[in-house]
């Protein structure tokens, strides 16, 4: 057994990220005045929410008529009608006071004359269920949303006295013998120290996982730590292979262009000059949704209409824009476009293709963000002692398919909802449960095993194996021969884990052992994503199935669970929750507005 000294600290609740989720949960838990840590790898603001440009989705009406209903419609078709309806019910009733929140906490948002709350139309989000224009509902300061409410929500929590510990590697849960998560173990960076973290509450708030595909927008750091701690624990992972391809990443180098850019009049291209999204959604053309947009590009790159010298991508024009509305409503994309493609955007077009840009599965969770264990008996049961909110959460509003704009409003709606969660299950009288330490012990041997690990690879190589087998078999479209092809290697790969090479041993920012635990959670993520996948015949929101090319509600219209266990995944299937939490006589929506139908634009 591995023997390391650590530290104890003691808490009502441990946040493991300080993301937008992470800020909001911690902010929230602090206010009530439970006593509250913050854990996190980075520093809060260099979390990857600081690079949310085009903005937060939430019904005010401050430029034409818009309702909760609309918005929670527009969810709802946007998921492919795969979220769970009371959680959706509960994302768009409650965005306007959470945007209204973040005003009052002091986030500088874009004005209009008036001095209302600036709001620009993101792709999917309509009125009149559907059936009328594209509304204005998504919230925005300037295209840096995301960097404005990370600063703050990180002031506010320092103001209400919340406990950071920043540049903390969480290694794994800590789990009692009865399934209770008790705490936390981290790896302090820069000293090398050890810290057993005991809590009421964990709350995961660790992002995403776009990092196990090669080509992503996201940061290098958001590799699914979340994901692989609870797969670790023997808990599930849900709808994993629902990966959103945003249509918009620069040719080349993956980095973002905001919806708003389409939002704010820009619009696509192919090799003819032709405006191809009018074929393809007539209604809505280039503000159709992303997995619309992303299939639309890549057919017109197959049929021989892609631009560039390969043919291999996509023009997007911003240059018929006035010049002021580029300067004031989107300064960092042009610089963006400027630095990465060598582009101005005032006279030529940006060269663009779908990227790797968000996971619409994660570790499933109630509305209240809960952890789930779903069993035969209880497809609900929840996890004591664990939540997860943010992008490695799935509560889940975001089903096969997210809307623009509607993960910033997840992240604070989600955020605000297990602190008010925490707030009703956890005591601040009663103590702080006692770690298990065959639990302890058993996360100290398999950081242990990896620090001095002398197999043949190294990390970084096998790295690129997973990321470039994702990007291949785990693409846009899928065929059952990729898929299957992707699962045979992806299950080699990742059953290679146990023959890599660590060179460097020390404890003190080891970049080396850092990316290596990366690397053992973003495995579970690429690997439940693209089995999941493989046995989904259908398509549905961004699974896009050629040999199964129609969605399949009567079969597939169920939450896919992953357990993991090694290289192995065991699937099981979870009902979507179709129950709003309110009837139509107590305000909610008419169930007939929210009853399956094709998904057209
Ligand atoms: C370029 C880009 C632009 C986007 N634009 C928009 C937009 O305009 N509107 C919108 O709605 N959505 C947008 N999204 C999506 C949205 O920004 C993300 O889904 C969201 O920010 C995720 O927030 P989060 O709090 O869940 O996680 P993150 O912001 O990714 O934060 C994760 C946190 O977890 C911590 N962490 C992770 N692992 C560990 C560990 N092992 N130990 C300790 N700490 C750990 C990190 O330090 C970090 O603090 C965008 C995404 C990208 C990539």
């Amino acid at each position: 057994m591995a023997a390391y000294e650590y530290e104890t600290h003691e808490y009502d609740v441990v946040v493991v990220g300080a993301g937008g989720a992470g800020l909001r949960a911690t902010l929230g838990m602090a206010e009530q005045g439970l006593r509250t840590a913050c854990v996190t790898k980075v520093f809060p603001t260099r979390s990857h929410t600081v690079a949310a440009q085009g903005g937060i989705a939430a019904s005010l009406s401050n430029m034409g008529p818009d309702h909760w209903q609309w918005h929670m419609y527009d969810t709802v078709k946007g998921s492919d009608w795969l979220g769970d309806t009371d959680a959706m019910e509960y994302l768009a009733r409650s965005a306007p006071a959470a945007v209204y929140e973040l005003e009052h906490y002091g986030v500088p948002f874009s004005r209009t004359e008036e001095g209302k709350i600036y709001q620009r139309p993101f792709g999917g989000h309509t009125t009149e269920f559907g059936e009328g224009p594209a509304v204005q509902r998504t919230c925005a300061a300037a295209d840096r949303t995301g960097h404005a409410i990370l600063h703050t929500l990180y002031g506010q929590s320092l103001k209400n006295n919340a406990e950071f510990y920043i540049e903390y590697f969480a290694i794994d849960l800590i789990m009692s013998d009865d399934g209770v998560c008790t705490g936390v173990l981290c790896w302090k960076l820069d000293d090398g120290t050890m810290h057993v973290f005991r809590s009421k509450m964990v709350v995961l708030a660790t992002g995403g996982y776009g990092r196990a595909y090669f080509s992503a927008t996201s940061a290098h750091t958001c590799t699914g730590d979340g994901g692989g701690m609870v797969a670790r624990a023997g808990l599930p992972l849900q709808d994993m292979e629902f990966v959103q391809f945003h249509p918009t990443g620069i040719y080349g180098s993956g980095c973002l262009i905001t919806e708003g850019a389409r939002g704010e009049g820009g619009y696509l291209t192919n090799s003819e000059g032709e405006r191809f999204m009018e074929r393809y959604a007539p209604q809505y053309k280039d503000l159709a949704p992303r997995d619309y947009v992303s299939r639309s590009m890549t057919m017109e790159i197959r049929e021989g209409r892609g631009v560039g010298e390969h043919g291999d991508h996509i023009h997007l024009n911003l240059s018929h824009l006035p010049a002021e509305a580029l300067a004031e409503r989107l300064p960092g994309i042009s610089e963006s476009a400027r630095i990465f493609a060598g582009v101005d955007v005032t006279k030529e077009p940006i060269p663009v293709l779908p990227t790797v840009h968000y996971n619409m599965g994660g570790i499933p969770t109630n509305y209240w963000g809960e952890v789930l264990n779903p069993s035969e008996g209880d497809p609900n049961a929840v996890v004591p002692g664990l939540m997860a909110v943010g992008e490695a959460g799935c509560a889940s509003v975001h089903g096969a398919n997210r809307l623009g704009s509607n993960s910033l409003i997840d992240l604070v709606v989600f955020g605000r909802a297990a602190a008010i969660r925490a707030g009703k299950v956890v005591d601040p009288e009663s103590a702080v449960p006692e770690v298990v330490t065959a639990s302890v012990d058993k996360a100290f041997d398999r950081f242990d095993g990896l620090r001095n690990a002398s197999g043949s690879i190294p990390t970084a190589d096998l790295r690129d194996e997973m990321q470039r087998t994702m990007q291949s078999d785990a693409a846009v479209f899928r065929t059952s021969e990729t898929l299957k092809d992707g699962v045979t290697k992806m299950t080699e790969i990742a059953g290679k884990l146990g023959d890599l090479k660590v060179t460097d041993r020390s404890l003190i920012w080891n970049s080396d052992l850092m990316e290596t635990l990366e690397l053992t959670n973003l495995m579970p993520n690429a690997l439940t994503t693209i089995v999941g996948a493989e046995a989904r015949h259908e398509s549905r929101g961004a699974h896009a199935h050629e040999d199964y090319s129609e969605r399949d509600d009567e079969t597939w219209r169920v939450h896919t669970i992953a357990r993991v266990d090694g290289n192995k995944v065991e699937l099981s299937y979870r009902p979507v929750i179709t129950d709003p939490l309110t009837t139509e006589d107590e305000g909610g929506i008419e169930l007939k507005r929210i009853a399956p139908k094709a998904r057209t634009f």
